[in-house]
């Protein structure tokens, strides 16, 4: 089975959605436009309940099937936030804000996913119910995970959930995915050593921070190369160095460092954790300084569900005819949260030959419209038939 052709017929629509989403972006939480838009489109499809304001800006759509023998509940998510950036591509929907931009192509994320809602509102060819789940603040702001404790999983009795991210440098519509771990717990770190500050003349007489943040920053990088097993994946990156001086001549009382800290299990989470602080105040210590150490746990390991992985993957064989097994990514992806609650799938849809995701000229590819929602709505059909 090729893409539905009802989203053959629906393409133009959807892609308007898109276009007028993408000249519009929001950022994190704020996504007032896009979430009134959500929940108008949802409303003109006659879905059966809808209700905003699910982990703030959040909206959530029902549609319940023909029939409901089967007692089944599947959701469905997108992500509608934006990036705090300039957008260079000249398009003629390019961004109206300034400092806003869909450079991570959720605004097809959203339109696809409507697309799909309207499909399943007109036809209902399924036994159970989809809820249709559209998150903000997917960029960083944990807004996935506001949606799940806000109960949204409980409320609406969600079993299973699928998710699904454009890929630049796949072949437009195509697709890809991985069973197991599959986008990486991304944790965040600051460190303030404390030293002693005073002249630049006169190092003797104070304890300087400075060359202390520098034996950090290369010491954490033993953490990836001395302390992992070799064959686990780890990232440590240090990425902002500020001083607490910004003269010629003062050496500073203290100097920050902050950075991320990449892995894809629990135990290399923890090893991290555990040698970024030893290290910070040991090497610290050893210099005659002190080290305060943040270490933050954000987004969790996205772990894909091998039963639901392979249905997915089914699906996009039915769609495109092939689905190709997908890289690790040591990216994150606030859909961990879900799949941390209820079993499930996320999967990547083909971009085609553009510019990567978060870059001021990149753009979500129209043309993916048709497999994406074709996707979802056979997520749907095949995973509760209609009886
Ligand atoms: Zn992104
Ligand atoms: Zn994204």
């Amino acid at each position: 089975m090729p893409v539905k052709n009802r989203f053959a017929e629906l393409l133009p629509e959807i892609t308007e959605w898109r276009r007028d989403i993408h000249e519009h972006p929001e950022i994190l939480f704020e996504t007032h436009r896009t979430s009134a838009l959500v929940a108008e489109k949802l409303k003109g499809f006659g879905c059966d309940e809808i209700v905003t304001g699910i982990g703030r800006t959040g909206v959530v759509g029902v549609i319940k099937g023909k029939s409901d023998t089967s007692g089944k509940v599947i959701g469905l998510r997108a992500d509608m936030d934006a990036l705090p950036m300039n957008e260079e591509t000249g398009l003629p929907y390019a961004s109206k804000t300034p400092y806003a931009m869909h450079a991570c192509g959720h605004d097809g994320h959203t339109a696809m996913l409507l697309g799909a809602a309207k499909y399943l509102s007109e036809t209902r060819n399924f036994d159970g119910t989809v809820v249709v789940i559209f998150q903000p603040a997917e960029e960083g702001g944990g807004g996935g995970k506001e949606m799940c404790d806000d109960g949204m999983m409980d409320r609406w009795g969600v079993q299973e959930v699928y998710g699904m991210h454009n890929w630049p440098g796949m072949p437009i519509g195509s697709f890809a995915i991985r069973s197991g771990a599959f986008f990486a717990a991304t944790d965040l770190f600051e460190i303030t050593v404390k030293g002693r500050g005073g002249h630049g003349a006169k190092p003797h007489e104070t304890i300087d921070p400075t060359v202390t943040a520098a034996q950090l920053v290369t010491m954490l990088q033993t953490i990836a190369s001395r302390n992992a097993d070799p064959v686990e994946h780890i990232v440590v990156s240090v990425t902002s160095i500020e001083s607490s001086s910004k003269a010629f001549n003062v050496i500073p009382q203290s100097v920050h460092l902050k950075g991320t800290v990449r892995t894809l299990s629990t135990a290399m989470r923890d090893l991290a954790e555990t040698r970024l602080t030893a290290i910070a105040e040991q090497v610290s210590g050893a210099m005659g300084c002190s080290a305060e150490v943040r270490y933050q746990r954000n987004y969790p390991v996205m772990v894909n569900h091998p039963e639901q992985t392979e249905f997915a993957a089914e699906v996009a064989r039915a769609v495109s005819g092939d689905c190709d097994d997908a890289p690790l990514v040591m990216g994150g992806e606030d859909f961990a949260f879900m799949l941390e609650e209820r079993p499930g799938a996320y999967i990547l849809v083909g971009n085609g030959d553009t510019a990567a995701v978060h870059h001021p000229e990149y753009n979500f590819t129209d043309e993916a419209i048709p497999a994406g929602c074709s996707w979802w709505a056979e997520i749907v059909e095949r995973r509760m038939p209609a009886a």
